[in-house]
């Protein structure tokens, strides 16, 4: 599904990911950790197509695809979802407008006939419910006064209605409470577990960790993955800490 190959990126002149190499077939869900400045917000950006990340180095295939030749919009179009730490407030947009907005165009792009307002508020009640989202905060501004928990919530429904092939999730589940962070786990595992899709998951967190249990786990260090292996190594991360677990060889 994704394959990057020797990725190169800068911001502003200065270079971030320096050789980053990494593979992801459908069906995995793949979490990265790695120290703070690390390079993994930037890869995450990289991959959305965030202005400024100048790439200078490197290949990124998606489905066959070079995913680096697509718009922002027409990597969404083709099935990439992506989450960020502090989603941002739409004042005078509601959720629902938005993200019907937002399927609708992905829709049109792919070929597929839009939804109409009935149809899509059955969709969106339908993932409301999954995720425990009351859909009296589907109906308001998005994001606007809401808790981060709610915020989250709101994030993995936004994530359901869109049903990706494949998310990109940067620290979605920092600052969380338990009980928010369950409904991130669980949303994931719900929407993404299934064959035919992938998940990119960055986090600090092993608790996270226990309710997706990540196909495979690797370290990005220094702007290159320095170690990739089963879900142990996630808690010998959490024990021993990363100068420990990375000084071992591959
Ligand atoms: P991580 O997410 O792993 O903590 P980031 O990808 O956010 O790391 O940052 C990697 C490096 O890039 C850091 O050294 C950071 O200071 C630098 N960096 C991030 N954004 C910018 C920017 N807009 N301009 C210059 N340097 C930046
Ligand atoms: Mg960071
Ligand atoms: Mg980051």
């Amino acid at each position: 599904m994704l394959k990057i190959e020797n990725l190169h990126a800068e911001i502003d002149g200065k270079e971030i990911l320096k050789g980053l190499t990494l593979e992801i077939p459908a069906g995995e869900i793949h979490a990265i950790m790695g120290p703070n400045g690390a390079g993994k917000s930037t890869l995450a950006y990289v991959l959305g197509g965030r202005p400024g990340y100048e790439v200078t180095g490197g290949t990124v295939t998606y489905n066959g695809e070079d995913l680096l030749e697509l718009e922002p919009h027409e990597r969404a179009a083709a099935g990439m979802f992506l989450g960020f730490q502090y989603p941002v407030e739409i004042p005078g947009v509601s959720n629902v407008q938005f993200l019907r907005e937002a399927l609708n165009a992905q829709r049109a792009h792919r070929g597929e006939e839009k939804l109409s307002g009935g149809e899509f508020l059955k969709l969106a009640k339908e993932k409301a419910a999954l995720l425990g989202l009351d859909m009296e905060m589907l109906k308001r501004n998005v994001n606007v006064g809401f808790s981060g928990g709610e915020k989250k919530r709101a994030e993995m429904v936004q994530m359901g209605i869109l049903d990706p092939k494949f998310a990109v999730l940067d620290e979605t589940d920092s600052g969380l409470d338990i009980d928010a962070l369950r409904v991130v786990g669980e949303g994931i595992n719900s929407i993404m577990r299934a064959s035919g899709k992938a998940v990119l998951l960055i986090t600090h967190y092993q608790r996270l960790l226990d309710v997706v249990q990540p196909d495979k786990v690797s370290i990005l260090a220094d702007g290159r993955i320095v170690k990739t292996g089963g879900p142990d190594i996630a808690l010998r991360l959490e024990s021993e800490g990363y100068d420990a677990v990375m000084a071992e060889p591959a």
